[in-house]
């Protein structure tokens, strides 16, 4: 037996343990006074366009078709309309050859990161980084380094970056909006980022690729904008999901799109379809590869979230926590108070309260909030948050 695997499968991760630990407390106490922000499932239902196009779908789509393999890639028609998008909506040259169609984020950055590593390989990160991101760069062979990011912006620490890239590293894999921080990189950073990049590609005399994770690229409040990278530096390969955009996480359906201008692209997309057949996903569902081709550019309800955001950041500042302002995705990362942060969730625990410790994303004395849940258990959490603060002696 693999003992890495067995590792893997015998231990969940600390977020599956809240969220199943709710489950059992919601039958003890009542479902009413358990409030579990532990999960980032989205709250908010998909966009109307979805269930018309699915129904369409069904109606008028040959069904051997529909519920057939597509080619490993994806449906050429589906790449054609996920390239016209982007090129329309970013400005960038995109090209469905470049575009591979994947089971969601998670599978675009396995496939990603096994396409571009090879063992001994190292993948540069920010804390907090997106708690599977270890798992998936080891099962590429590679090593994840883990960096600090600048204490009260969540922006990258451009000083730890440049001491820490050298021969071995492979890719830099970035997430804006970020999970858990709520952060979107501005593009003043994205574009010291891409200048740093260069240099030191130049000087090791090895492209260093760009990773960008984006399943909350749409998730942003108060007009902010996401830079798309491929604009500013072009060895970048784009990890997509529809999972929040669309609300749609157990449909499982994503992209990556390999930036046609990055250095060796077409090798790249080669290795990008080596990767997704050796890791075993032949294609990606059909039907919602269909789907996703005619919904380009809707996206739920994210005026919802932007809701719960200023609800629960605003009341959560007025109790006496501290937390940066996310400008995007659905998280709050606010301070323990007293810096323990499993000891401060445990204390949360008694009020019903339901949260992840930072440690799980490189980042202690930090708890994760998970705001996509409805606006009415967030107004019926206030009070416990409340004596929380009190009991902590904010
Ligand atoms: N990356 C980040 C930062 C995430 O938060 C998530 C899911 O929560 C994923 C990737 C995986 O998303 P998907 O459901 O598209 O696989």
């Amino acid at each position: 037996m693999n003992e890495r695997m067995l590792g893997l499968g015998s231990k969940r991760s600390v977020i599956r343990e809240i969220f199943e630990y709710g489950k059992r407390r919601a039958q003890e106490v009542g479902a009413e006074n358990v409030f579990d922000f532990s999960l980032g499932n989205p709250s908010v239902q998909p966009p109307a366009i979805v269930a018309q196009t699915l129904e369409e779908l069904l109606k008028t789509e040959d069904p051997t078709a529909l519920h057939g393999y597509t080619s490993a890639q994806g449906d050429l028609s589906v790449r054609k309309a996920i390239a016209g998008y982007i090129a329309s909506s970013y400005g960038v040259p995109a090209d469905p050859d470049f575009i591979y169609m994947t089971c969601g984020a998670a599978a675009s950055l396995t496939i990603t990161l096994s396409a571009l590593c090879n063992a001994g390989d190292e993948v540069i990160t920010f804390k907090p980084y997106f708690t599977e991101y270890k798992v998936f760069a080891e099962t590429a062979g590679a090593t994840l380094v883990a960096l600090p990011s600048e204490p009260d912006t969540f922006q990258i620490d451009f000083s730890a970056l440049e001491q820490a890239i050298g021969p071995r590293t492979a890719a830099v894999l970035i997430n804006s909006p970020n999970n858990p921080s709520g952060a979107v990189y501005s593009e003043a950073t994205i574009e010291r980022l891409a200048a740093v990049l260069r240099e030191r590609s130049q000087r090791l005399g090895r492209t260093i690729y760009l990773i960008t994770d984006e399943p909350y690229r749409e998730l942003v409040y108060g007009g902010v904008r996401v830079p798309y990278v491929t604009r500013y530096y072009p060895h970048s390969v784009v990890c997509y999901s529809y999972s929040k955009s669309l609300s749609l996480p157990g449909e499982r359906i994503g992209y990556i799109f390999v930036s046609p201008k990055a250095a060796e692209a077409k090798k790249l997309y080669l290795a990008v379809c080596g990767a997704g057949r050796a890791l075993g996903y032949v294609c990606a569902p059909s039907l919602f590869q269909k789907l996703i081709a005619r919904c380009q550019g809707a996206v739920s309800d994210v005026s919802a979230y932007e809701r719960n955001r200023d609800l629960l950041a605003g009341a959560l500042r007025s109790f006496g926590f501290s937390c940066v302002q996310p400008d995007g995705a659905f998280y709050l990362f606010v301070k323990a108070p007293g810096g323990d942060a499993n000891a401060f969730c445990e204390r949360a625990k008694g009020f019903g309260l339901l949260l992840v410790p930072g440690d799980d994303f490189g980042c202690e004395g930090y708890v994760r909030i998970a705001y996509c849940v409805s606006h009415a258990m967030i107004e019926r959490s206030l009070p416990a948050f409340e004596k929380l603060a009190k009991a902590c002696g904010l």
